[in-house]
């Protein structure tokens, strides 16, 4: 059976060959609704950073060697944010000068208000200055055509903070993958309904588009398949239209757990159909008419959790962006622990921060079915397959929940 870590190989390489810069479709979005797409196009500079000496501080632009403890400068100006400089700092003089504002001519250094005082028509300096002191010199930050944000890279604040500043206002980013979702089984009910006493409500086909919104897919969720060959061949068929495909439930060992089947008759080539992990062993990965194909196991936190590990990284290549390793933070355990060896256990688990310190406790849980208790759990505590037993204070491994911590 697969490690996570060799899931997720396997899973990188066939999106490599599906997913690659030249086979993505491309659109153009304003700048103000690119948050979380990504870019095809590097964006460059447009001028150079800053376009000038730019001040960093509220103060004096003097010649740095004229200043000395207790120098005394004449004032001659003022410079805000914005001027045009136009006086130049002779020897013996000074001109007022504003955060953000251009240097003028013959100043070398800017000294900070608060190390100066004024009397009458001059200020009076306290201590030395240096040359250059508070002062970011002409292109410094970039220069003219430098590449400030890099192909593939995922539109966040700072990135549309970057674009604003170059006036690209308009850019070219990877179209979002349309990913269809397909719950399966007989005793699911949309969650409008009322459920019959034996049935369940369809909160899956609501955490997985929750999910697939979140990692920048668009969620196609379609109608709950039966637990019928004829149904999931139809649904699944629907499903392959999309760019990739999640389905729950029906891929257990159970007599109805037909996706597997149903996915093989429709030609899919399987590259995993077990990984060594709990909750969420029963995972699928195939590649069906060019399409990645996720079958997920139906228990609610098997799927989360498995779409979280696998899924999410198939959609995060679909939508050009680079892959990314897990983000595991350290945290301190905050009770002792033992589990079973053999499967790499992702425990719904709470983190908090009670003396400072990022503490992880596990929740109590009914196993993989029990919504209630991951509700409660802002991240999923990460035990190796190889180990049992935890003491109370070790560093171990913690996987967020990204949409709420
Ligand atoms: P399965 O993987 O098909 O054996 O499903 C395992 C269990 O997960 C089922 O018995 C249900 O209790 C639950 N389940 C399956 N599909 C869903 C769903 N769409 N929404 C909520 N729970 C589900
Ligand atoms: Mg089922």
């Amino acid at each position: 059976m697969r490690t996570f870590e060799e899931a997720r190989r396997d899973i990188t390489r066939e999106l490599g060959l599906i997913a690659h810069p030249g086979a993505l479709k491309y659109e153009s979005v304003s700048l103000r609704n690119s948050l979380g797409r990504v870019l095809v196009n590097e964006i460059r500079a447009d001028r150079l950073y800053p376009p000038f000496d730019r001040s960093l501080r509220d103060g004096y632009a003097v010649r740095a060697s004229d200043v000395a403890p207790n120098a005394k400068l004449k004032l001659i100006g003022e410079l805000k944010a914005g001027d045009t400089p136009q006086i130049s700092v002779a020897p013996g003089t000074c001109v007022q000068i504003m955060t953000g504002a251009a240097v003028p001519q013959g100043a070398d250094a800017v000294v900070m208000i608060e190390h100066t005082r004024s009397e009458a028509d001059t200020i009076v300096f306290d201590r030395p200055a240096l040359a250059g002191q508070h002062i970011v010199p002409r292109g410094r930050e970039a220069a003219e055509g430098q590449v400030l944000l890099v192909r593939s890279a995922r539109i966040g604040f700072a990135e549309i903070a970057v674009a604003a500043q170059v006036g690209a206002i308009d850019l070219q980013v990877y179209r979002k993958p349309r990913v269809a979702i397909l719950s399966t089984g007989d005793e699911v009910v949309s969650a409008e309904e009322k459920p019959g006493d034996f049935q369940i409500r369809n909160s899956n086909a609501y955490s997985l588009a929750a999910q697939v919104t979140l990692r920048g897919g668009e969620p196609v969720v379609l109608v709950n398949a039966k637990d019928t060959e004829q149904d999931l061949h139809e649904k699944i068929a629907r499903g392959l239209k999309e760019d990739m495909l999640v389905l729950s439930g029906g891929v257990s060992a159970g007599k109805y757990d037909l996706v597997e089947k149903v996915l093989r008759d429709l030609g899919a080539h399987f590259h995993f159909d077990a990984v060594a992990i709990r909750p969420g062993k029963p995972t699928v990965f195939a590649i069906c008419n060019g399409k990645p194909v996720f079958g997920l196991p139906g228990n609610p936190i098997s799927t989360m959790v498995t779409f979280e590990l696998f899924a999410s990284l198939a959609l995060e290549l679909l939508s050009g962006a680079q892959a990314k390793p897990l983000a595991f933070l350290d945290a301190r355990l905050g009770e002792s622990l033992q589990e079973k060896t053999g499967l790499a256990h992702f425990l719904p688990a709470r983190l908090t921060w009670p003396d400072g310190t990022p503490t992880i406790a596990p929740l109590k849980w009914q196993g993989s079915g029990d919504l209630a208790a991951v509700a409660k759990a802002n991240c999923f505590l990460y035990i190796p397959a190889d180990r049992s037993k935890f003491e109370c204070g070790e560093t171990v491994s913690v996987l967020p929940r990204r949409d709420v911590l």
